[in-house]
C-alpha cells in the first residue's frame, strides 16, 4: 500500500474474483478500478489522472483495461478521458451526457454493461448535473454489490444541486436507499469529515455520527480513504437519505451549502477559507430528519 496524493491506494476484495482499487486523484477526488480477476478485465471510473491509472495498471500482469465509466461531465471526473484514450486506444468511454470529454458510447438508465463476468447496471440520477449516472456493479452470481455514486451520494452527504431540483435529489436518495443494504458505496470525493460535522450539527445527540466522525478523523490522519461505506450505513447516518420529503432535502442542502467548519489538522486537506459557523444548526426534530433512517 503506497500513498498517491491525498490518500493511500487501497484494494477491496468483494469476492474471490471481484476487486475494487481505490485510487486518489487531485485534491480530494477518487478514481476506481473495477477488476474481474477471473477474466482479467478491468474498467475505470472517472480517470481524471490517466497517468496514475497507467502506473497502477503497469504493476498488474495481464490485466486488460477495456472500459471507462463516467459519472458526470465535470472536468474533475471526465477531464482525463482524451489522454487515457491516447494511452489505451481501444477503450470504450461510457457516459450519459454528450458534454463528456471523449465519450464513445452514450448510456441510458438501467442499461446493462459487462466487465468480464461482472455486471454493471447504469442508474440515471440527474440533479448534480442533468446527465449524472451511478453504476451498480455485482459479481458473477450477483454477489458483493458495489455502487459508484459519483457526486450524487457521498459518505454522509450528497452532491450540490447544479442542474436539477431538490425533488430529484430526494428521488435519487430513495433509489440508492432501495439497493441491498450491504452494497458498498464508492463516491467521487473524500468529503466525509466535513459531511459528518454537518450531520452532527443537524443532529448533535447522535452517538453513531460522533463515533463515525472519530473513525473518519483517525483514517484521514493516516491518509486512509473513508470509502467505501455501505447503503446500510448511509440509511442510518446520511442526513440526505434520512430526509422524509423533498422540502426537507431542499432545506438541508441549503444549510449544507452555507456550512463551514474550522480548519481541521486531522483532515489534512480542508482549505483555510473554511471557518467555524455552527450558528445555522438546528436539531433533528425541526430539520425533517426521521429518527429511524428509513424513507
Ligand atoms: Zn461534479
Amino acid at each position: 500500500m503506497f500513498r498517491h496524493g491525498h490518500s493511500v491506494i487501497k484494494s477491496v476484495d468483494h469476492s474471490k474474483y471481484f476487486e475494487v482499487k481505490i485510487i486518489p486523484a487531485l485534491l480530494d477526488n477518487y478514481m476506481y478500478l473495477i477488476i474481474d480477476r477471473y477474466k482479467k478485465e478491468a474498467a475505470v471510473i472517472d480517470p481524471v489522472e490517466p497517468d496514475r491509472i497507467k502506473e497502477v495498471l503497469d504493476e498488474e500482469v495481464a490485466l486488460k483495461l477495456t472500459s471507462v465509466l463516467i459519472t458526470h461531465h465535470h472536468w474533475d471526473h471526465a477531464g482525463g478521458n482524451k489522454r487515457l484514450l491516447k494511452l489505451y486506444p481501444d477503450l470504450q468511454i461510457f457516459a450519459a451526457d454528450e458534454r463528456t470529454e471523449g465519450v464513445t458510447k452514450i448510456i441510458k438508465d438501467r442499461q446493462i454493461l459487462k466487465i468480464g463476468n461482472l455486471t454493471v447496471c447504469c442508474m440515471s440520477t440527474p440533479c448534480h448535473t442533468s446527465g449524472d449516472m451511478c453504476f451498480f456493479v455485482t459479481g458473477n452470481h450477483g454477489e458483493s454489490p458495489a455502487l459508484f455514486s459519483g457526486d450524487t451520494l457521498f459518505v454522509s452527504g450528497c452532491g450540490k444541486i447544479f442542474e436539477g431540483t431538490g425533488q430529484q435529489m430526494y428521488d435519487n436518495m430513495a433509489i440508492m436507499a432501495a439497493l441491498p443494504h450491504p452494497t458498498r458505496v464508492y463516491c467521487g470525493h473524500e468529503y466525509t469529515v466535513t459531511n459528518l460535522k454537518f450531520a452532527l450539527n443537524e443532529d448533535p445527540s447522535n452517538f453513531d455520527l460522533a463515533e463515525k466522525l472519530q473513525w473518519a478523523h483517525k483514517n484521514r490522519l493516516n491518509s486512509h480513504p473513508t470509502v467505501p461505506s455501505t447503503i446500510e450505513e448511509e440509511r442510518r447516518l446520511n442526513p440526505f437519505m434520512r430526509a422524509t420529503n423533498a422540502t426537507a432535502t431542499i432545506a438541508l442542502r441549503a444549510r449544507r451549502d452555507r456550512f463551514k467548519v474550522k480548519t481541521s489538522r486531522s483532515s489534512g486537506s480542508i482549505s483555510s477559507t473554511e471557518v467555524s459557523d455552527r450558528s445555522s444548526g438546528t436539531n433533528s426534530a425541526s430539520s425533517g430528519i426521521s429518527s429511524n433512517g428509513s424513507h
